[in-house]
């Protein structure tokens, strides 16, 4: 009769063994069968034998108990079985007598889903589980451990002893238990777990009896798992460090048993692990020096050459050398080598490593750095197309860009020119190559003023760059156009055009054509100067006769009589000065004017002025006063024009102030006046108490033909050119005039004169 125990292993092998199988297969798989089909037999072998058979889980982890029978974890399968009945809260489970086939598979595939518990977790029982079925009972035992000798006292299960056991059923699940080794490394290498609890002296039986059985289950599994390549790393890495170590242990070389793993391996696995050394370069670094150890004892007698290759090939690795050889020698020492055979054997092992010293990375390492280098040059393709896409979006858009404001260019009725710093032009629009008559792929590149005859141009190209005050100029320019028949007046309106820094890079100028304005404006006061000089002639002549009349040289006159004609002659008068404006406007304009330089005292013409309007200002109350320093104000101008300016000024604001204010004339000798002049200079100023002038229109004020003022004194209609007069005036002179006011509060006219008359600045 076979060993009771032996036969209880064989057993928890077996149930284990079909509960792992159904987890990977259905119950009518016929590999399920096979092993359900060899376990009911064993439990039928037993059951007709013996009483029932009580499975009790011990009260250690490594124990499990089979009708009384401690079984170790050793076992195969008793550790998991033993991990599966506490996930389940079961104590023991018993199986009686008549237990049908059906009965126990269904008790192995309840068992079977709860395959994959994790050890030590609490898992729902299953249904059947919980119920049992006839033959098979869940038991909740009470038990303690007894002294050796002690009878066991407990519940039936204590009395349960198993007895007459028949030979031969071992036997016959031989080959069942065995075929499951590879069910159990599939199921293994397939799971999370680290470790296989199956001991390797069994795996490796196996292997050596059928390895390319071995290395198909393997391949199967690794395919079924979806991730190839890291169960054969999972299953290349267990045999390194369970099954070499186990063949070390026997002082076997085990490049022989690897070589012929390998020999059974797939290409697709081999693809993943192309070298049997790297199972052995896993090792740890005992074993790899017990390995080299063994491959001394065995060959260096005979074959110094097979050691020293077998050794070279496990220290391939330079850390390994530096980390290695020295416990090898303490190894060979202590083994009891001779140190000469020891340093001649190591001196070998040197020189041959020194043969391909080049060769010191591993494979597996070299294709890590391929690896790495594949996966960085994927990442910078990618981020360079990533931005280089970026680029083209934005490209794309400045494009876009680009050509609507061309467009907006293009289709502009004024002319646009961009000059740089030097005044060459950059750009310039169609409209703009029309007005100056040249096309822009003459005029690119080449200075704006080139071929240009007005000097005027020199001023829209160059003038505001060198002024630093001045950023926005604008001026007329005179351009002959292209047939030289007609000149062209164009109004060209630049700005300057600065980088962040401030610094002028160009300038841009919109030229807009007004040959038609200037022309129009032309005939204009032609015809004003016309009207005004044939109307000068009969208003003299009635002006005359009025006089001889009111002198009554042409005899007696009633008082009715002459109060109408002097009302005739005061409004003659009035016709008289707004001819004699119009006619002096339509002069300047058409730059008819003549000035008559000569030098004078500015007092003199500001006393000659007081004086004229004194019984005017007496009649309004009006106080006139002269501001001035003791010191003769001397310049050189038309004396006449400056004194009508100043009549002009001083009129306005008489007429302009209410009765009892105040109006002043301020005289000041300057050596120069910011952005109006250089040079010394002479500043006249009128102020008055009036009704003032708002800020708004100061600029109209000198325009031609403006009235701002709402209230019109009594008598002092005027034309609306005086100031338009002064005005040209004053810059005829190279001189400024302007306005400072404040509404109800009173004004401010000043002009600025050069103390030297140099020529018309018109
Ligand atoms: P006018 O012949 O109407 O005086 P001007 O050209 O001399 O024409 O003046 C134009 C306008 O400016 C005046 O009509 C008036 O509205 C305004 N103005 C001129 N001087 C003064 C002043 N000192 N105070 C207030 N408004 C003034």
């Amino acid at each position: 009769m076979a060993d009771i125990k032996f036969i209880y292993k064989e057993v928890i092998k077996s149930f284990f063994l079909s509960f792992k199988r159904l987890s990977l297969y259905a119950a009518d798989h016929p590999l399920s069968k096979e092993i359900l089909t060899s376990l009911f037999k064993m439990f039928d072998v037993l059951l007709k034998e013996s009483a029932d058979i009580l499975v009790v889980v011990g009260l250690n982890v490594d124990e499990m108990v089979v009708n009384n029978e401690v079984l170790d974890s050793e076992v195969l399968g008793a550790r998991e079985i033993y991990e599966k009945f506490k996930a389940f809260k079961l104590d023991g489970v018993s199986f009686l007598k008549g237990l049908t086939y059906d009965e126990l598979v269904n008790f192995v595939k309840a068992m079977a889903q709860a395959a994959t518990l994790d050890a030590g977790k609490q898992a729902p029982l299953p249904a059947l589980l919980k119920d049992g079925s006839e033959h098979i009972k869940i038991k909740k035992i009470h038990y303690e451990k007894i002294e050796e000798g002690q009878k066991v006292v407990g519940e039936e299960a204590a009395g349960t002893r198993t007895s007459g056991m028949g030979p031969g059923h071992g036997g016959g699940t031989g080959t069942g238990i065995v075929q499951d080794v590879f069910g159990y490394i599939k199921s293994f290498l397939t799971s999370k777990n680290e470790d296989i609890s199956v001991s390797s002296q069994v795996v490796l039986d196996e292997m050596d009896h059928n390895v390319s059985k071995v290395t198909d289950a393997i391949i199967a599994s690794a395919r079924e798992s979806g991730d190839f390549e890291a169960v054969i790393k999972k299953f290349v890495s267990w045999i390194s460090r369970h099954v070499v170590p186990v063949i070390v242990e026997k002082k076997k070389d085990p490049s022989k048993f690897i070589q012929k793993l390998f020999d059974s391996f797939e290409k697709d696995a081999l693809k993943c692990y192309p070298r049997s050394e790297e199972i052995i370069e896993e090792c740890s670094d005992d074993i790899k020096v017990t390995m080299i150890e063994s491959a001394y004892v065995t060959h260096y007698a005979q074959s110094s050459k097979k050691a020293v290759n077998a050794a070279a090939k496990i220290l391939s690795d330079e850390e390994d050398q530096r980390r290695l050889m020295p416990k090898l020698v303490s190894r060979l020492v202590g083994a009891g080598v001779v140190r000469e055979d020891v340093q001649d054997f190591i001196g070998k092992v040197d020189a041959e490593l020194a043969k391909d010293e080049e060769v010191t990375i591993s494979k597996k390492k070299l294709a890590k750095f391929v690896k790495i280098s594949e996966r960085f040059e994927q990442e910078v393709a990618g981020r360079v197309r990533a931005e280089t896409q970026e680029l083209s979006r934005a490209n794309r858009r400045l494009a876009i860009e680009k050509e609507r404001s061309d467009e907006v260019m293009r289709h502009l009725a004024d002319g646009l020119v961009v000059v740089d710093k030097e005044g060459k032009v950059i750009m310039m629009n169609p409209a703009a190559e029309k007005l100056l008559g040249r096309g822009s792929r003459e005029a690119v590149g080449r200075s704006l003023v080139e071929g240009l005859k007005d000097e005027h141009l020199l001023a829209v190209a160059k003038g505001p760059l060198d002024d630093r005050d001045e950023t926005r100029i604008t001026k007329e320019i005179e351009v002959d156009s292209k047939d030289e028949t007609t000149k062209r007046v164009l109004r060209a309106s630049s700005a300057v055009v600065e980088n962040e820094d401030g610094k002028t890079v160009g300038m841009v100028s919109v030229l807009s054509d007004i040959t038609r304005e200037k022309e129009v404006e032309e005939m204009k006061s032609h015809f004003v100067s016309l009207v005004t000089h044939e109307l000068r002639t009969p208003v003299v002549a009635i002006q005359k006769s009025l006089e001889l009349i009111l002198s009554r040289t042409t005899g007696q006159i009633n008082e009715d009589q002459e109060r109408f004609l002097s009302i005739s002659k005061f409004n003659l008068e009035r016709l008289n000065r707004l001819i004699n404006d119009l006619l002096d406007m339509s002069k300047l304009e058409e730059g008819k004017m003549k000035l008559v330089p000569s030098e004078f005292d500015l007092r003199d013409i500001a006393n000659e002025v007081i004086a004229s309007l004194a019984s005017w200002a007496k009649d309004k109350e009006i106080t006139i006063k002269l501001d001035l320093k003791d010191e003769p104000i001397i310049i050189n101008a038309d004396r006449d024009r400056i004194t009508q300016v100043l009549v002009n000024l001083a009129g306005n604001a008489l007429k302009f102030t209410p009765p009892k204010g105040e109006v002043m004339i301020a005289l000041n000798l300057l050596e120069s006046k910011d952005g109006i002049c250089a040079q010394p200079c002479v500043e006249a100023s009128v102020s008055d108490t009036g009704i003032g002038i708002d800020p708004k229109d100061f600029k109209r004020i000198f325009s031609k033909f403006e009235q701002v003022s709402l209230v019109s004194p009594a008598g002092s209609g005027g034309s609306g050119l005086g100031l338009p007069i002064a005005k040209e005036i004053v810059n005829f002179h190279g001189g400024a005039i302007w306005v400072e006011s404040q509404m109800g509060k009173g004004s401010r006219f000043i002009f600025v004169l050069p103390r030297q008359f140099k020529g018309a600045n018109k």
